[in-house]
């Protein structure tokens, strides 16, 4: 499918072609996007939970949270709305009731990124079943991440 949405008339684009298109024109540093349903991003995003600083890693999604978008209905406009603006200065989001969202500068990046998440996803839900994790500080993921910068994380 082409950005000003013209197709292949035998090929129909996936229901949610509007937030991959959506991003892509929003991110110009975007050239890949993953969206999926894993069990544990998914079972936080029913319960309308972001990830939080829970573990350093969380600094790989470019922030010190990985928010999750508000519900709309799949495939609607309003949904990418909320999906672009969840993603703002971060390279992944939940998306309430429904999944997640990866970007990356190439597909093996967002793929790489999708799979983190869904680490965070499994590591925060058990940590949940403990108690109420300690979070990192806003300024320790920061130190996190611009470390991540120089050291090559999410590479090929
Ligand atoms: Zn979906």
């Amino acid at each position: 499918m082409h950005l000003d949405g013209n197709h292949d008339p035998s090929q129909r684009p996936s229901s949610e072609w509007r937030f991959h298109r959506d991003i892509l024109k929003a991110r110009p540093e975007v050239q890949a996007i993953v969206h999926t349903h894993p069990p544990y991003s998914t079972m936080l995003a029913i319960m309308g939970m972001e990830i939080p600083p829970v573990h350093y890693m969380v600094a790989v999604a470019g922030g010190d949270t990985i928010r999750c978008a508000p519900y709309a209905t799949f495939g609607t406009q309003e949904l990418s709305e909320h999906a672009v603006k969840a993603l703002e200065g971060r390279l992944a989001c939940l998306l309430e009731h429904h999944g997640m969202i990866a970007v990356g500068t190439s597909l093996s990046k967002a793929m790489w990124l999708a799979v983190e998440v869904e680490t965070l996803a499994r590591q925060y839900h058990g940590c949940l079943q403990i108690g109420t994790p300690p979070l990192l500080s806003k300024e320790e993921i920061e130190k996190v991440r611009l470390r991540m910068a120089g050291y090559g994380y999410a590479e090929e």
